[in-house]
């Protein structure tokens, strides 16, 4: 297709015709002025288009583009792994930035500030929704515009109302989530990475409270997403956030589900709401050890923080074996007990082994259309959890880092990502492989070969 084609042999009848994504609005319902940024359009919204089209085709879940001189790259990330898309020419990149902006509902003019905004869209019949953000970069040699890092990421939106079935919630969590949602008191943290969709998580895990009989409320903006019988309650003009919370409880809230802790103002006052009601929060951070450390940070006391926490859940994204082309095999009884599989274990899944060449022709098959040979598609959520126990209230409030946290959890034989993941392993949803590789000591041996070298645009 036009700029980033695989296939630029017109002659060529049996390539599909182009289905480009459809923008249909900025999320905030801001109309982008199409009149009065004539230029801005004709030079962006066909890029935009083409970009944000390629994106989808290939399941990306976010793109990058990143400014380095006078040119700038885009980058594709699908099922988690870098795929280098065009090096565009600076002022192209600046037009796309810019046309998404404008479609997004931010402001054009607004060059040296970050940005936050969205829009929706539709691609073959499904609903996603892009967010945006930019923030400036220093202006290449000899221009005067200033050029910005742009990152969009798609959620499809119809995974709105995912429920904690759809998403894998173990049933040792949900029960958990359950049976602290009622008490009337304490913090539940769900902790992910930045962009791996922890907001549809963390909403999944509200869903497991029975909002009929607990009165749950929303504080913040979950965006497009809703949760039946779940309000968002809005603060009164000039009301602090105390003031709000004694008023959501004067409202017969039981619990209020908190969009994301950055603030340790704002935590304090959670800390404090937590002795008359159950508070559930995002939390970024890496696990939920990680998560703990960084609440305790945040709170600015760990006797407090270790006595309010009740449980931490966390997720982490591992890649599914391509469905089409993965591989059986017979698993040897040694490498079971090595993993903690059950012995009698028939069948693991791994993925397909790199194609040979025909023998005669010397020419390597068409690799899997399903995958496009990466062997891996799409990625499903594993979990952890640390229920506060006695023994971990103590390792907290002692000011243990996160490694004296993952200790205690190991000892208590708490669920960790790599027990969950297993799961999906007998499933065979995925590979031991994949668990190696995303469950490496980060910065360890574990570089794979990158993806080969897309074809620069003409
Ligand atoms: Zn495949």
């Amino acid at each position: 297709m036009g700029l980033f084609s695989r296939n630029n042999n017109d002659d060529d009848d049996s390539e599909e015709e182009i289905e480009y994504v459809l923008f249909q609005g900025a999320t905030n319902g801001q109309e982008a002025n199409l009149e009065e940024n004539r230029k801005l359009a004709a030079a962006g919204l066909p890029l935009a288009k083409e970009v944000v089209t390629e994106a989808l085709a290939l399941r990306a879940e976010m793109f990058k583009v990143e400014p380095q001189g006078p040119k700038a790259l885009v980058t594709f990330f699908v099922d988690g792994m870098k795929r280098p898309g065009p090096r565009l020419p600076i002022q192209r990149a600046n037009a796309l930035v810019q046309m998404l902006k404008l479609l997004g509902g931010g402001d054009v003019k607004v060059r040296d500030k970050p940005q936050r905004c969205g829009v929706n869209a539709e691609y073959r019949e499904l609903p996603f929704e892009l967010s945006i953000k930019t923030r400036p970069a220093p202006p290449a040699k000899g221009q005067k515009a200033p050029a910005e890092h742009l990152t969009v990421v798609f959620r499809n939106t119809k995974t709105n109302r995912a429920t904690p079935e759809d998403i894998g919630i173990p049933e040792v969590v949900k029960e958990r989530v359950r049976h602290y949602g009622k008490l009337n008191a304490g913090v539940i943290l769900v902790v992910g990475a930045p962009e791996s969709g922890l907001t549809t998580t963390a909403l999944c895990a509200l869903r497991c409270v029975d909002s009929y009989m607990y009165q749950c409320y929303i504080m913040g903006d979950p965006g497009t997403r809703t949760v039946l019988n779940v309000p968002v309650f809005e603060p009164e003009d000039g009301h602090t956030l105390e003031h709000t919370f004694k008023r959501i409880q004067r409202n017969e809230g039981n619990l209020v589900y908190m969009v994301e802790l950055t603030d340790p103002d704002v935590v304090k006052d959670v800390i404090q709401g937590s002795m008359e009601m159950t508070f559930m929060s995002e939390l970024y951070a890496r696990d939920a050890a990680d998560g703990i450390t960084k609440f305790v940070e945040l709170v600015g006391n760990p006797t407090l923080a270790a006595e309010q926490l009740r449980m931490v859940m966390s997720h982490r994204l591992i890649r599914k074996l391509c469905p089409k082309c993965k591989e059986a095999f017979r698993p040897n009884p040694k490498l079971l007990a090595q993993v903690g599989l059950p012995e009698d274990t028939e069948t693991l899944y791994r993925k397909a082994r790199p194609p040979e060449p025909d023998e005669k022709t010397g020419e390597l098959p068409e690799p899997c259309r399903a995958c496009e040979g990466t062997g891996f598609r799409a990625r499903a959520a594993v979990f952890e959890m640390i229920d506060v126990s006695e023994e971990m209230k103590a390792v907290i409030a002692g000011g243990g880092d996160s490694a004296a946290i993952r200790k205690q959890s190991k000892e208590e034989k708490q669920l960790s990502c790599q027990k969950d993941a297993l799961r999906l392993v007998l499933d065979g949803a995925t590979g031991l492989d994949e668990l190696q590789r995303a469950f490496a000591p980060p910065g360890g041996p574990r570089r794979k070969k990158k993806p080969a070298r897309r074809r620069p645009p003409e």
